[in-house]
């Protein structure tokens, strides 16, 4: 029987683990992730401002591992070696595989400016989540620094329960402008969402050092803060270079549309740590790799069949709901932007449902 190793339990993974309890085949699989819980970043703003417990947000690998009659092994992937087929972990393990399949998601970006490496929290790998919150909630004086859909979103929904608590609100310090790859009606609306809320905001300020207690950007304004979370958009794991794999100019996994590496072609990846050749411009989100998912899973057991393979054609346009707290959401599709309770409502539903997909009972 052919041996399936999977490295990260990303959206793509649950997914084959789930189809792996449904299918009930005989396969050999192993997953190895650094936690014992996957952690759903849709559902972090929720968590931050209090609508959601840790139970709601977060899955249980090693139960759904049993469920789906797979080895689960707690540890990280420190290299590849493609020619031998073996992985190494942190830990010291080597693992052999027949076909690898890899979805470890991203990491930080930005966080080399002087002082943010030792001053600055970071949510990736998302396993931190839960002692981000803690501090963010706690902090007397909270910065966020990016202003893209993930530091907009959590500034807002941690604010949103501040105010309640009679805290100051989160201030956001970003370079470019808010949503900069969103449309112009939608930069537009989020910055109105956030003036109309306080929240200080230090717009085309780059951020050029971090001190112990304050943030100082390039125009010379010095921040004071004592909790400051970075969240500056996704960077590539270091795993691929160290492991010599084929990687774009940005060091992500280089695959085709079939998501297997060309010369390596028992290597799969997807999600935010893969490059696909032909569309090398897609957004690094949840929804891509979601997207993925399938195709991943037909086109390993295909590859293990050698059967041809299926490819990704990824959407125009990908749905963005960004929670702005108190149930509220901005729904941005395409030219749609629409701030209202029913857009939050139906983030809520997408996010519950993804979630209950991957709930096991007994
Ligand atoms: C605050 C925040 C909010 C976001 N909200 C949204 C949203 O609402 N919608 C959306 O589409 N996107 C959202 N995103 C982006 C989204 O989180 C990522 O695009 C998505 O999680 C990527 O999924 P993935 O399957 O590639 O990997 P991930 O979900 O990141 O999972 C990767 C897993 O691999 C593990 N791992 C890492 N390194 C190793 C290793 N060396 N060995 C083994 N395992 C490893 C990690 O611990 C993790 O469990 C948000 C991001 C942030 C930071």
């Amino acid at each position: 029987m052919k041996k399936l190793l999977l490295i990260g339990a990303g959206h793509a993974h649950l997914y084959i683990m789930r189809k792996l309890k449904e299918e009930k085949g005989e396969h050999d699989v192993t997953i190895i992730s650094p936690s014992e819980y996957q952690y759903y970043s849709g559902m972090f703003s929720g968590y931050l401002e209090g609508l959601y417990n840790k139970e709601d947000m977060r899955i249980h690998i090693p139960t759904l591992a049993k469920a789906a009659g797979i080895h689960f092994t707690e540890g990280a992937a420190l290299s590849i070696d493609a020619k031998a087929k073996v992985v190494l972990t942190e830990k010291g393990d080597i693992l052999s595989y027949d076909v690898l399949s890899v979805d470890i998601g991203s990491l930080t970006a930005g966080i080399d400016v002087p002082g943010a490496r030792k001053h600055a929290l970071r949510i990736k790998p998302n396993y931190r989540i839960e002692e981000v919150a803690r501090a963010m909630q706690e902090a007397k004086n909270p910065v966020v620094v990016g202003g893209g859909a993930a530091g907009v979103e959590m500034a807002l929904s941690l604010s949103a329960r501040r105010k309640l608590e009679d805290k100051k609100p989160v201030s956001i310090i970003s370079h470019s402008p808010l949503l900069e790859n969103a449309s112009a009606k939608a930069q537009e609306e989020i910055k109105q969402i956030i003036q109309d809320k306080n929240l200080p905001l230090y717009l085309k300020e780059k951020v050029a050092n971090v001190t112990s207690s304050h943030i100082i950007t390039s125009t010379g304004s010095q921040i004071a803060y004592d909790e400051v979370l970075w969240l500056t958009g996704p960077k590539a794991p270091g795993l691929f270079q160290t492991s010599q794999l084929p990687v774009d100019q940005e060091g992500y996994l280089l695959v085709e549309d079939t998501l297997q590496v060309k010369e390596y072609p028992a290597i799969f990846a997807a999600g935010d740590c893969a490059s696909i050749r032909q569309y090398p411009g897609l957004p690094k989100a949840g929804v891509v790799a979601v997207r993925q998912s399938e195709i991943l899973w037909e086109n390993i057991k295909g590859f293990m069949k050698e059967a041809n393979g299926r490819r990704f054609q990824p959407k125009n346009t990908y749905l963005s709901i960004l929670s702005t707290g108190q149930k509220k959401g901005l729904l941005i599709y395409g030219r749609i932007v629409l701030h209202h309770p029913l857009s939050w409502k139906l983030k809520n539903r997408i996010d519950q449902k993804f979630m209950n997909t991957y709930k096991v009972n007994g």
